[in-house]
């Protein structure tokens, strides 16, 4: 490394910028694989080093809120990986320059030299051909039942499904699970299925959404492969199938599945659903309604003050988020509909915090439940943001509200990619642009990436067909309406 200790500092600083710039890229190297990547690209980053002073390193850290972070965290392990570039290294001194932030000269772009090893996976969304020939989706291992935060609102559901695990296809068969939307259902059902899986590594643990389910009846019925299929389904161990409520109306997968169901059953195959209401009113056949209600039924309904932070503290640890306890608390006080939107919340915490290296606070929590509409009660309350006049939305805030809704990202949204997951909040955000904003069918489709304006026409026109029979749907159509104040 750098021989040049000897100059003095000022010289040091200004000529030798590329042998620092270098000292501190090695430097990093070492520092990076002990740290979380999260933590390491927000602290780290725009940081350099500014010169020598004898045996003083000098640190420059953009922002002023950086110093006493990476004097409580990482002194020792910068001071460790410079001597081991250079033991003429003695001490480490900070100093804060906020002519770093953004200066690529100067800094080094951590994105590019320490890029990502892979991109942070959405749960549960890729598919996998079994070996059996069935389309399962992959359990995601995010989701366990220990990281599941229980509390009074999912006490017995969580509690069933471990008794599942421990004892598939015992006298909790099936297992019903029901609730509404982002309250944890897909997660317990998730969970239970990875942890079968660790228990009985063997055994063949099918899950799948009941509209991936219909999918394949279709598709079986048009091959005339559903003998086959059948076959296939009946030689599963366990099988776990989401979102019950939208086999409503069809009827030959409803068939398929009650014989499937009690094939299973008979076998003592465990059986896990989960609906949005209670089996009873579910708009299914009665002989189906009267399967489900063999078993264990249990709700998750909304977390209470205590669990919703109890969730929080959770999340922002598995987001390597630091957030301050009041400020997670004050998102628990106000957040009450459910832990989707609660998580929605902290991942704009996290996204602030991100971009812009500013931890989250009351304040600018408070702005952006505020852009969401979460909660009307704080534009009363002492957080310095006017009242404001109801007005129609951006387009873009349509997008961004469907996009939180459904967690799948802007640039996904209006991107070109052609996954089932984007599609339909695709859709959903050109219908309401349509039915709510006046645009025409070429000005929407300009947004989305340059579609053709019969695109979004035929994307418009499918969606406002499904919502006429899917009452699941409406719901949710009719949640985004309120939350972009459009209804
Ligand atoms: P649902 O299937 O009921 O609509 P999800 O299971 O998808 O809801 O939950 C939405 C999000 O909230 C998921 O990321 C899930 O991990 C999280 N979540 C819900 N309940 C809990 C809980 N009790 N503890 C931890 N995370 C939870
Ligand atoms: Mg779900």
């Amino acid at each position: 490394m750098t021989s040049s200790v000897s100059l003095p500092a000022k010289v040091e600083t200004s000529v030798l910028t590329g042998s620092n710039k270098d000292l501190w890229l090695e430097i990093l190297k070492k520092i990076q694989p002990q740290v979380q990547r999260g933590q390491f690209v927000t602290w780290f980053r725009d940081t350099a080093v500014l010169g020598r002073d004898g045996g003083k390193l000098i640190v420059g850290l953009p922002i002023p809120m950086g110093l006493n972070w990476h004097i409580e965290h990482y002194k020792g392990k910068t001071l460790v990986a410079a001597q081991e570039c250079d033991s003429t290294i003695e001490q480490i001194v900070y100093r804060v320059d906020v002519g770093l932030k953004d200066n690529p000269e100067r800094s080094i772009d951590l994105l590019i030299q320490f890029p990502e090893d892979k991109k942070r996976k959405l749960p549960g969304k890729q598919e996998v051909k079994m070996a059996e020939g069935i389309v399962s989706k992959i359990l995601s291992p995010r989701y366990t039942i220990d990281n599941f935060i229980v509390g009074e609102s999912n006490r017995l559901a969580h509690a069933a499904c471990q008794a599942v695990s421990n004892q598939p296809g015992g006298k909790y068969n099936p297992l019903f699970l029901y609730g509404g939307v982002g309250l944890g259902k897909t997660h317990l059902l998730q969970a239970t299925g990875n942890s079968i899986l660790k228990n009985m590594p063997k055994a063949t643990v099918v899950y799948t959404t009941s509209e991936d389910f219909t999918n394949e009846v279709v598709e079986a019925i048009r091959m005339q492969k559903m003998e086959k299929v059948r076959g296939r389904y009946r030689k599963v161990d366990i099988l776990i199938i989401d979102d019950v409520q939208f086999l409503a109306n069809k009827e030959r997968t409803q068939e398929e599945f009650f014989h499937t169901f009690n094939t299973l059953y008979e076998e003592h195959k465990q059986i896990i659903i989960s609906a949005d209401r209670p089996p009873q009113e579910l708009d299914l056949e009665d002989r189906l309604i009267s399967r489900f209600e063999r078993g264990m039924i249990a709700d998750v309904s909304k977390p209470d003050y205590e669990t919703r932070l109890a969730i929080l503290v959770e999340k922002a640890k598995e987001y390597e988020l630091f957030i301050e306890m009041n400020v997670l608390q004050f998102i628990a006080e106000h957040t009450t509909n459910s832990v989707r939107e609660l998580e929605g919340i902290l991942m704009q915490a996290v996204a602030l915090y991100e971009l812009e290296q500013r931890m989250p606070t009351i304040q600018s929590i408070a702005q952006i439940m505020k852009k969401l509409n979460k909660d009307p009660h704080l534009e009363e309350q002492d957080t310095g943001f006017e009242k404001k006049e109801k007005r129609r939305p951006t387009f873009q805030e349509v997008i961004e509200a469907v996009s939180r809704y459904y967690s799948v990202s802007v640039q996904d949204m209006i991107g070109p990619k052609r996954n089932r997951d984007i599609l339909l909040p695709r859709q959903i955000a050109m219908l309401l642009g349509k039915k709510y904003l006046n645009m025409s069918y070429v000005g929407i489709g300009e947004v989305f990436s340059s579609r053709d304006h019969t695109t979004v026409m035929n994307a418009v026109s499918k969606i406002e067909r499904k919502l006429l029979n899917d009452a699941q749907l409406l719901r949710e159509v009719r949640a985004i309406e309120e939350e972009v104040g459009v209804v």
